[in-house]
């Protein structure tokens, strides 16, 4: 079985005085937390047993019941009555602690096993191994969590809670924010966490269903939905369709709009830039036009999670079981006045927040395998007979390829359609396309250079490409050797400089 989780968040109104009771309670909480941290370094065979085991033997070495009168380590010591449940919350994110810091001290000292190894064998001049040993956490913020017990009657609006007043121990009632619970997920242990000056009730939720087979497994079925996404930076900021295996296209949706969003954030990157030409100086290390600043990250922000959540409303309504999407190749960046090249490479980063919350949320939203595919000429080449495409403008002559315009004809087939509708395609022809011919994919000796270059400019390397995480399969791994495969000309082609003979350029490598 798969799980999905995700977290709910609360904010909780509460009588102010109720804020210095929180405080309280998250300081007792992390005071245990940090006792038992210590006595697990006092015995460190108890990182041995199972976190079940672990717990018993740690209440054993700090609680005195009537069988065991005299424990080690009295809890006590540091504060009288705390409950079972509160202890047992402070052991579990203890071990939990312990657990990460022995882990991280363990990698290390096979670094330094390995440094002086190689030392000793190359002989010579011996440099010292210079990096330093985790530290123990020094100070301990942990957000207090509410195991069964020491929480009550949670309803729609009020739930209450067992609080360290700083005095004694209480039941606080507490009143929420409503929010429906999804769909088939199931409820956790809620936690108090302050952000800011406020409290919120956050509150981990969590989906069981049929771990989904692998993208190769699904491409061999006819039925299987595929939903093919282009991300653009002009006027359609996604454009989806769902096809079956076999290539025919059962639905398209066109989301958000572009346009808006760059002008609106343009117009606000102006503004920062003519503030700064009026002050003169900026001060080093201080934020200016924090505001302005604010806003656009906000923006961005928000536009970025109410795309990806359309894009996977789209797959879901339509049963997609996959999702593709083109590798984003390198940032090229534009030329011009400071807005407009901030602009290009903010919307460049939006459209990889989009990639990330659309993988995240299509996960949760019933296990959607998301994937990426090279993007070398998606909107170059036609998705039947895959030979280049003429590409133009309602009006203009049928000749050539104008980056950018809404319609394309295939020379060869007489295919004529919208570019985009044409680049989705292709996108979702690539994905299959990997399972039936495995090395049309294969990185060859430009591709490596390409991806060596990339690391050199910084800013445009596609990072989650490397790190891809549960809902990833081998598959989409492989295609990540892809990712360098003459990206870079296919992005500036995307973003307005136009390329000189393009049609020489598609034979090179596809012919
Ligand atoms: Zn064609």
């Amino acid at each position: 079985m798969a799980k999905a989780t995700k977290t709910i968040r609360q904010a909780l109104h509460y009588p102010p005085q109720y804020a210095a009771y929180f405080v309280a309670n998250q300081v007792l909480f992390n005071r245990v937390v940090a006792f038992y941290f210590d006595c697990i370094q006092a015995h460190e065979g108890l990182l041995a047993l199972n976190n079940k085991e672990g717990l018993t033997a740690l209440e054993k070495l700090t609680h005195g019941t009537g069988a065991n009168p005299h424990p080690i380590m009295p809890l006590t010591d540091l504060a009288p009555d705390i409950p079972a449940i509160f202890r047992r919350a402070a052991i579990n994110a203890a071990l939990g602690s312990a657990r990460a810091f022995s882990s991280s001290l363990k990698t290390w000292r096979a670094r330094k096993q390995k440094h002086e190894a190689k030392q000793t064998r190359s002989g010579g001049k011996k440099k010292p191994f210079k990096e330093r040993p985790p530290v123990p956490p020094r100070s301990w913020n942990k957000s207090a969590p509410f195991y069964a017990g020491i929480f009550r009657e949670r309803h729609h609006h009020s739930l209450m809670l067992k609080v360290w007043t700083g005095s004694c121990w209480s039941w606080l009632k507490v009143h929420t924010f409503s929010r429906d619970l999804p769909e088939g997920f199931e409820m956790g242990s809620p936690s108090l966490v302050r952000i800011r000056d406020r409290w919120w009730l956050h509150t981990p939720i969590e989906k069981t269903f049929e771990t989904p087979a692998k993208v190769v497994e699904q491409l061999t079925t006819a039925q299987t939905r595929i939903c093919s996404v282009d991300l653009n930076l002009d006027h359609r900021v996604a454009v989806c369709s769902v096809q079956t295996v076999d290539g025919t296209i059962l639905a398209t949706s066109f989301i958000g709009n572009g346009a808006a969003v760059s002008g609106c954030r343009k117009q606000l990157l102006g503004r920062i830039a003519r503030n700064r030409s009026q002050t003169g100086i900026i001060a080093e290390n201080e934020q200016d036009n924090a505001d302005l600043w604010a806003k656009i990250r906000h923006v961005d922000e928000q536009i970025a999670h109410l795309v990806s959540a359309r894009i996977v409303q789209f797959a879901s309504e339509h049963k997609a079981s996959i999702l593709v999407f083109e590798h984003l190749g390198n940032l090229q960046p534009e030329k011009g006045t400071y807005s407009r090249r901030s602009n290009s490479k903010r919307a460049y980063w939006m459209k990889g927040r989009m990639f990330r919350y659309a993988k995240y949320k299509a996960w949760q939203a019933g296990g959607i395998i998301t994937s990426r595919v090279n993007p070398r000429n998606t909107s170059r080449e036609c998705h039947r007979c895959h030979a280049a495409v003429i590409r133009y403008n309602q009006g203009h002559p049928v000749e050539g390829y104008t980056p950018g315009a809404a319609l394309c004809l295939c020379p060869q087939c007489q295919m004529r359609d919208h570019a985009d509708r044409n680049a989705r395609l292709r996108i979702g022809q690539r994905l299959i396309e990997r399972t039936q011919e495995p090395l049309k994919e294969k990185p060859h000796a430009r591709s490596q250079r390409a991806k060596r270059e990339s690391k050199d400019s910084g800013v445009g390397i596609s990072q989650d490409a490397k790190r891809q995480m549960g809902p990833s399969l081998p598959a989409a791994r492989r295609g990540d050797h892809a990712n360098g495969d003459g990206t870079p000309q296919g992005r500036r082609r995307r973003m307005g400089a136009p390329l000189p003979d393009i049609a020489s350029q598609l034979r090179v490598h596809f012919e």
